[in-house]
């Protein structure tokens, strides 16, 4: 699986650096937000380094696909039945600070739109 040494996510997807596993299967991990904007704030990343969700292109679409409705599953299981917020920041505008894609997913309150 290609890593970056550098990379945060990259650490924690080897294990390297510990956390709470929500879930994991042989593409994706879910762990703990370790600034949790909602009640529920976990993060998914792919095992696989991408800097971003601009880093990918369509020979990625099974992974992304995967990606998705992983975090359909993990949802179900956290019991966020009255539905949940899915944030990819991407870039700099998209005010993401870790260069390594994942997906936000938030839930256990009402989110409000627009986001800010
Ligand atoms: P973003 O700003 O979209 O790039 O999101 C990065 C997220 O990673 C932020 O919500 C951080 O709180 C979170 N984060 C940073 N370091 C860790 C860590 N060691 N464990 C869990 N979450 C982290
Ligand atoms: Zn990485």
């Amino acid at each position: 699986m290609p890593t970056v040494s550098d990379c945060l996510f990259c650490k924690i997807a080897s294990g390297a650096i510990p956390v709470t596993r929500l879930y994991e299967d042989e593409q994706v991990l879910a762990f703990p937000d370790i600034r949790p904007q909602a009640p529920i704030h976990i993060l998914v990343i792919p095992r696989q380094h991408f800097a971003s969700l601009a880093h990918t292109n369509a020979a990625d679409s099974a992974l992304l696909g995967h990606l998705l409705s992983a975090t359909a599953e993990i949802a179900r299981q956290q019991g966020l039945a009255k539905g949940y917020r899915l944030v990819i920041n991407t870039g700099p505008d998209g005010g993401q600070t870790v260069d390594h894609l994942h997906v936000h997913l938030l839930g256990a309150r009402h989110m409000g739109w627009p986001p800010g």
